[in-house]
């Protein structure tokens, strides 16, 4: 990614960053968890709420920042787990408002159990659980975890956000970074109590308080959001909500393996972007727009294909040379994963 800011690229604020290593990580209590499926789904994600008060992590937060979970017990080797990283679901004010309330969007993973390299077929297909997802998800109300944090510094809102219009794309859990920014964007802080707490902290640098809040942001705000099955959309209603009070912010879903042939574009979200170029081009080519790509590692490769391929690249990829004089139709994923780059305009999370 260029490291110079061009005019355009949004200036990011300030943030706190470990203040809790994982090494020496503090003890919070779990204060909700709920499913945030839609109906019933063979996916189990949960939004879970974690009370950070009283540690380096209270009100120290940005939406869009991760917290580390160090789960209990040893790995295979008799060693502690390692930590695992997971995005903050709300607004940097936290769920109560004040910064002591912080969560989060864990998916159990849970599979069969397969050969991780390409090429290598494994015999195994014994269940495998994946340690910390389950771990978290497992956790009930009162119960005590231990987290470091925060962690990242580019993925958050700039510092000043009505200078922007949004495009945020996310697949699966890449919606939970989401969640909290469109919290910040367009509802605030809910209570009276919640603003006079945070007013009462205005030195912050990685909270936002409710003195900076301007009200609802009216920029132009897209959310579009992939996932395999429409039971597996995480806080639907959540979003339907919002698009109905903000008239400037639109809820995309694209479903993957139920789109039947007749809607007339592909199953991803780059091919549901492609389908609506007359609206979206006109948006990706302006000078306010911005990118945010959260979820599945690889996502990012089929929305940069498809930003070059309709000559909208120029603000958000930086392309190598040796791309440059051939059609982006002919890139392979291997070249595009190597070769183009986001630039400022454009921020990535994948995992
Ligand atoms: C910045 C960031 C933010 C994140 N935010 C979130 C979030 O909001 N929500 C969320 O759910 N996750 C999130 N993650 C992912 C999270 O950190 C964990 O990686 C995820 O929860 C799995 O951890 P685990 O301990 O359950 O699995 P682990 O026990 O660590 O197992 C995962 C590993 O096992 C291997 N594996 C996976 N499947 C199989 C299989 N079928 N057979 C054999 N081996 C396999 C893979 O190598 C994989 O790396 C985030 C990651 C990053 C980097």
């Amino acid at each position: 990614m260029a490291t110079t800011l061009l005019p355009f690229d949004p200036i990011l604020p300030e943030v706190r960053m470990h203040l809790v290593m994982p090494g020496a990580p503090v003890a919070c209590k779990v204060t909700s968890s709920e499913s945030c499926v839609r109906g019933k789904s063979a996916s189990f994600v949960r939004h879970v709420c974690i009370d950070v008060s009283g540690t380096p992590l209270e009100g120290n937060f940005r939406a869009g920042q991760s917290f580390g979970v160090i789960p209990l017990g040893v790995d295979g080797s008799g060693r502690p787990h390692k930590v695992r990283l997971y995005s903050i679901a709300c607004p940097s004010w936290g769920e109560d408002g004040a910064g002591k309330i912080v969560s989060t969007t864990p998916k159990r993973l849970i599979d069969e159990r397969r050969a991780q390299s390409s090429g290598n077929v494994s015999e195994d297909h014994s269940l495998f659980v994946g340690v910390c997802s389950n771990y978290l998800c497992g956790l009930n109300v009162g119960d005590s975890v231990q987290l470091s944090g925060p962690a990242g510094k580019r993925f958050v809102l700039p510092s000043d956000p009505a200078e922007h219009d949004y495009l945020f794309l996310a697949t699966g859990t890449g919606i939970a970074p989401f969640r909290g920014m469109l919290m910040e964007l367009l509802e605030g802080p809910q209570s009276g109590a919640a603003r006079s707490s945070l007013l009462r902290s205005p030195d912050s640098i990685a909270g936002v308080t409710a003195a900076q809040w301007r009200g609802p942001c009216q920029s132009r705000i897209h959310l579009v959001m992939g996932v395999a099955y429409s039971t597996d959309l995480l806080y639907d209603s959540f979003f339907r909500e919002l698009a109905g009070k903000h008239p400037n912010f639109s809820y995309h879903t694209v479903i993957s393996r139920e789109v039947p042939p007749s809607k007339g574009y592909g199953p991803y979200v780059h091919n549901y972007l492609e389908a609506r170029l007359d609206e979206f081009a006109p948006f990706l080519s302006s000078s306010r727009s911005i990118i945010y790509i959260c979820g599945l590692a690889g996502m990012q490769v089929g929305v940069f294909k498809l930003l070059a391929e309709n000559s909208l690249g120029e603000q958000y990829l930086s392309i190598h040379e040796s791309l440059a004089g051939r059609a982006p139709a002919d890139w392979t994923t291997e070249e595009i994963k190597r070769r183009v780059h986001a630039t400022h305009r454009c921020t990535i999370e994948v995992y």
